[in-house]
């Protein structure tokens, strides 16, 4: 078996680059790769046999290939992949559910990783040296996990330094939706990652062995968890990474002595969509409405919400509402949608009026998965997700200081 890299990418001559439009913007069902927006100008180039093939013939040949494939092969679909997708899933779950186990499957040489970039990275890190994982769409990166670019991170860190003179006092914490080299970071300078479901637990461990918490890069579920363990709103401060270094994130010596934690000024495009004006539309439009978020939305909206957690915290709170409850959700519209089908005893929607996918996630198009499992099949891995050894190292200590919290 050979390994190849990324082909370059090349034009799509079906579409000039024109207009500006959401790459999204086909909504929830598939249609050949030469009809999606994203297609013609920044996505992974592919062979050119898997540009004009639709749903029912990409499922026919990816059906074919899993099936030749047998238990060499693990794919997984993250919670937010589309329905073409997910119906291959060997396992679908969060981030960390699937890297455990694609790490408990060490028959299957190969996992094919239906998610974004960092997940891949995080199965790497996870799996036996013998297993290797494939990401099926290279450009299927996450926008918050971008905004934490590590050479930011570690400029930040040395004007912490700088200002309280020493880092000894502060603990790294890095949500799972982050780059492998920032889980290293966190593993070599005493701190941990994160997942939605025990951001608490992480952050009552690290204040057990620190003063303050650096924690990136989502802000929002730093601050919901801070609150939720009853830090002030401002003993949470904020560190705009958009400035210069020499700026101290926007922040003045005063601001920073008082924190208790330092959040990084990233987000999710996804959830921060959701806006409290949403949730008092739903309530208007049904009076018993249950309100469900995911912590990655701001605060506010977190706190208006009758219920709120990771995206397993939401399946199980929808599955287990009585029959007849009207449960509207903060999260992902593909998980959302899915909820809807799974429940057809609920009335269950998104928020947001607007159909709006993650979209990288809705870049793992199921021509890009058909492509990675027939070069499989011929015996190519392609786009192979490998973490430098180093790095997983650390990162992997990062991983399993959370693992040893009960
Ligand atoms: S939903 Fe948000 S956090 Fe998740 S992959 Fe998309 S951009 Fe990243």
């Amino acid at each position: 078996m050979t390994t190849s890299t990324a082909k370059q990418p090349k034009p799509n001559p079906y579409y000039p680059i024109g207009q500006l439009q959401c790459e999204t913007d086909t909504g929830l069902l598939t249609v050949p790769l030469t009809q999606e927006v994203a297609f013609r100008s920044w996505q992974q180039a592919i062979p050119e046999e898997y540009w004009g093939l639709d749903a029912d013939e990409l499922t026919r040949r990816i059906r074919t290939a899993r099936a030749t494939l047998a238990e060499n092969v693990v794919v997984l679909g993250h919670h937010y992949q589309r329905e073409d997708i997910i119906q291959f899933a060997d396992e679908r779950g969060d981030s960390f559910a699937l890297a455990q186990y694609a790490a408990s499957h060490p028959e299957s040489r190969y996992i094919v990783f239906c998610g974004v970039h960092f997940m891949a990275e995080a199965a790497d890190i996870l799996c036996a040296p013998h297993q290797q994982v494939v990401l099926p769409n290279m450009e299927a990166g996450c926008s918050m996990a971008d905004m934490a670019a590590p050479p930011d991170v570690y400029s930040a860190w040395r004007e912490l330094e700088d200002s309280f003179g020493s880092t000894d006092d502060i603990i790294p914490v890095t949500y799972m939706n982050s780059a492998a080299s920032l889980k290293a970071f966190c593993g070599k300078y005493g701190g941990v990652v994160c997942t939605s479901s025990n951001a608490t637990k992480v952050l009552e461990w690290a204040f057990e062995r620190g003063k303050r918490v650096f924690f990136f890069p989502d802000q929002h579920l730093g601050r919901n968890t801070g609150a939720k363990m009853g830090i002030p709103l401002d003993e949470m401060v904020l560190w705009n990474w958009r400035l210069p270094a020499g700026n101290l994130g926007g922040r003045d010596g005063d601001e920073l002595a008082r924190a208790r934690i330092i959040l990084w000024q990233g987000h999710c495009s996804v959830h921060q969509r959701f806006s409290l004006t949403q949730i008092e539309q739903a309530r208007e439009r049904y009076p018993d409405v249950k309100i469900v978020v995911h912590p990655e939305c701001r605060h506010e909206v977190v706190q208006e919400a009758d219920a709120n957690g990771s995206t397993a915290y939401i399946a199980k709170y929808v599955a287990e509402a009585p029959a007849g409850s009207v449960i509207g959700v903060g999260t992902e519209i593909n998980l959302v949608s899915r909820l809807a089908k799974e429940n057809p005893d609920k009335t269950v929607f998104c928020l947001d009026p607007v159909v709006c996918p993650c979209s990288t996630m809705y870049r793992v198009h199921p021509a890009y998965l058909a492509w990675v499992m027939e070069s499989l099949v011929a015996g190519t891995v392609v786009n192979r997700i490998q973490v430098p050894a180093e790095e997983k190292a650390h990162a992997r200590l990062a991983l399993e200081r959370m693992l040893a919290l009960k």
